[in-house]
């Protein structure tokens, strides 16, 4: 299963990726996770990539395009992989396009969930993520038993540094420009399929399910 989960900050891409990954016992491919770490670990390109995730702007294609070539190429991606987070522009889809073709890869499906604007503010403003193991949580929507404490592994819930109201509204601002038109792009490639993401978390993972086995 190849599959690229599209859709605006908040949508619960990482959410059902969680999901997804366990069903098929595939790869989570999330930029956002790969250079979150190489933030962290302050290496040259996790350096150069803060500036723009504080802001709140898209990191430079080159450098995911980069990132994402060379997680493709490792054995674990041979079965399948999830996208999250990437593609964000036209010559990013264009790059993953060309970088498929070498690999001898076709994508199976891409998943659009959508959700409105006020709902995605809710979402990344309770957003938590375990500093230990990366599970996702929200404080109303998804909380763990135990609060700031991650059920699966003990570890401390954190709140990312740019899921704060101001650069919230600058990241979806970007998603409109940049990377909603990917969702055309996607349709006139006869890959897209548009899931309601309003629903509940379970809901959603179902919707999924039952789109990718129509297929
Ligand atoms: P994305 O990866 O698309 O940015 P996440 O999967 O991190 O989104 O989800 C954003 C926040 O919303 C998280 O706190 C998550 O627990 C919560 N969430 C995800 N899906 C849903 C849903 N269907 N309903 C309510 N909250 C959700
Ligand atoms: P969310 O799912 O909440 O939008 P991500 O974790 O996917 O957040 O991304 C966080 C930040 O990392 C983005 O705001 C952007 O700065 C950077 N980033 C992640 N993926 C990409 C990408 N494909 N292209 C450019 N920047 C990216
Ligand atoms: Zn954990």
């Amino acid at each position: 299963m190849k599959l690229i989960l599209l859709g605006p900050p908040g949508a619960g891409k990482g959410t059902q990726a969680q999901m997804l990954m366990e069903k098929f016992s595939i790869p989570q491919i999330s930029t956002g996770d790969i250079l979150r770490s190489a933030v962290k670990n302050a290496t040259p390109m996790g350096v150069k990539a803060r500036e723009y995730m504080d802001a709140g702007a898209l990191v430079p294609d080159d450098v995911v395009v980069g990132i994402v070539r060379e997680r493709l190429q490792q054995a674990d991606c041979a079965n399948g992989f999830i996208l999250d987070g990437f593609p964000r522009t036209v010559p990013q889809a264009d790059a993953l396009k060309d970088t498929l073709s070498e690999l001898s890869l076709e994508l199976d499906a891409v998943i659009s969930l959508e959700v409105d604007t006020e709902a995605l503010v809710a979402r990344l403003t309770g957003r938590r993520t375990c500093s230990t193991c990366g599970k996702g949580y929200h404080v109303d929507f998804d909380p763990p038993s135990k609060e700031g404490v991650c059920d699966a592994c003990g570890g401390n819930l954190v709140q990312r540094d740019d899921d704060r109201e101001e650069t919230i509204r600058k990241r979806l601002e970007v998603y409109r420009e940049q990377t909603a038109p990917l969702v055309d792009y996607y349709l006139r490639g006869g890959l897209l399929a548009e899931v309601d993401g309003m629903a509940g978390i379970d809901e959603v993972g179902r919707q999924i399910l039952s789109v990718l086995g129509a297929r």
